[in-house]
């Protein structure tokens, strides 16, 4: 009832061309629309205490609902009217004694500039407090807006007449110099990285020294800011001495090999001690992408990125041997060691240590079960000396090897003209000695392989640990 009295009196007010709304209602809109732009972050609980107000004033829920309205009516009507004024914005100006410091756009730019310039002069317990500040709500076109940076420069001004606000630039915080103003230094830095950029189009360019600005004052006697033209002179003469540089950073691609792991299986048809390769391990080849930053051509850090795999390595399978060594063996021999496998690549047994075409086949031929075993290379059997390398009708071109302790290994149908040793040379074990061929009496590639203890050709399986 009391919301319906106040629109007649408005209603009759109206009619004699006074304010339609006076009192706390008129007042409460007031202050609403002034925070909306002075610290629009505290409007909304403003409207809330007014609303809460209303409601306790207002008890009958329509009374309430009109509480609520009434305000929200206000404020929007408000900014519709602010919409018709063209490129006019709300704004504050900062004053001091009377005096217009700038117009900002937000109570959070006047905020920053107070707390720059107070660090500013907190730094020298000398200097004299900021003068008290005052501001107000003002429309004006956005472009006649101060900046953060102007507004702490008049502040410093207005605090210390006799002092040149400037902005000091440190590089990783070594005291580089003060220029006039920030920007200054910004573009003359951002000059430098645009050339750099377009020297290279694909890369991202920075500064590998890490560059900060504070606000400071220069007093009388402390030299003079640096213009923009002398900031640059003194930023290309500090490039040229290496002191200031720039640092690329793109990405590079490249193939790279992938190391082949081994596999170790054991085996019980070798002896303890021993092992030979069954598969050969293959390098795998990987294409890495990777984000490279480089200084003066040369790269001081690499992340990968992308790592594409071109090629899967292939594990190097080992047989171990897991038989024990016996006794007799040791005895027979008299040598303290075993034979290796004598040919590479070549592990097929195509005669045995056995009875053939009515005699002893005193030897056993190696070849290979799949493609041909020639040409692969022929490794002698275990440390000796060579004492035959030559042609024989029937072996055809072949190495024997004495190791000592009254043992002997013969190599033969060796490929003509693949003999690697001659007679007196010393050799290791798994030292490359021919290549299988088919010389002399033979049917085909292989290697016919004789081991001989004392003058006589044994089996040479239990030597080799098969
Ligand atoms: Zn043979």
């Amino acid at each position: 009832m009391r919301v319906a009295a106040a629109f007649r009196r408005a209603a009759e007010r109206r009619k004699n061309g006074e304010r339609y709304f006076t009192g706390r209602f008129y007042r409460s809109v007031k202050t609403l629309a002034v925070t909306l732009f002075t610290s629009p972050r505290h409007f909304p609980r403003l409207l809330g205490y007014y609303v809460g107000q209303g409601r306790v004033r207002y008890r009958q829920p329509a009374a309430a609902a009109a509480a609520v309205l009434l305000p929200a009516a206000a404020a929007a009507l408000l900014l519709g009217t602010l919409r018709q004024y063209r490129g006019v914005r709300p704004a504050l100006e900062v004053m001091s004694a009377g005096q217009t410091l700038g117009v900002v756009r937000s109570e959070e730019v006047y905020r920053n500039a107070l707390a720059r310039a107070g660090e500013t002069l907190g730094e020298n317990a000398a200097l004299p407090a900021l003068p008290d500040l005052s501001y107000a709500l003002r429309f004006v076109p956005e472009t006649a807006f101060t900046d953060e940076e102007t507004l702490t420069r008049r502040l410093l001004r207005l605090a210390v007449p006799e002092a040149t606000p400037a902005c000091g630039v440190y590089l990783d915080g070594e005291y580089l110099g003060a220029v006039e103003n920030e920007d200054d230094a910004k573009s003359v830095f951002a000059g430098i990285l645009t050339e750099a950029a377009e020297a290279d189009r694909d890369a991202v360019t920075g500064f590998l020294q890490q560059i900060a600005y504070k606000q400071l004052l220069l007093m009388p006697g402390e030299g003079q800011a640096m213009s923009r033209a002398a900031f640059k002179t003194l930023c290309d003469r500090l490039t040229a001495e290496k002191k200031l540089n720039v640092k690329v950073t793109r990405t590079a691609t490249e193939t790279v090999s992938v190391p082949y792991g081994q596999v170790e299986i054991s085996s019980d048809a070798l002896y303890i001690g021993t092992s030979r390769v069954v598969v050969n391990g293959r390098s795998g080849e990987d294409q890495v992408t990777s984000l490279v930053t480089y200084v003066d051509g040369e790269a001081i850090e690499s992340r990968e990125l992308l790592r594409y795999q071109l090629k899967a390595p292939v594990d190097e399978q080992v047989q171990v041997g897991s038989r024990a060594l016996d006794a007799s063996f040791v005895q027979a021999t008299g040598y303290g060691g075993i034979l290796i496998w004598p040919a590479i690549g070549a592990t097929h047994l195509n005669s045995d240590y056995e009875w053939r075409w009515g005699k002893l086949h005193a030897a056993l031929d190696i070849g290979s079960s799949v493609g041909t075993s020639l040409g692969k290379l022929v490794v002698a059997a275990a440390e000796g000396t060579v004492v035959i390398a030559g042609v024989h009708s029937s072996y055809g071109y072949y190495v024997k090897i004495d190791h000592g302790n009254g043992m002997q290994t013969l190599y033969a149908h060796c490929l003509a003209g693949s003999l690697m040793v001659s007679p007196g040379d010393h050799v290791d074990a798994g030292a490359p000695i021919a290549r299988i061929g088919m010389t002399g009496y033979a049917t085909g590639p292989h290697l016919h392989f004789e081991v001989i203890i004392n003058g006589n050709r044994v089996d040479p399986k239990p030597y080799l640990g098969i």
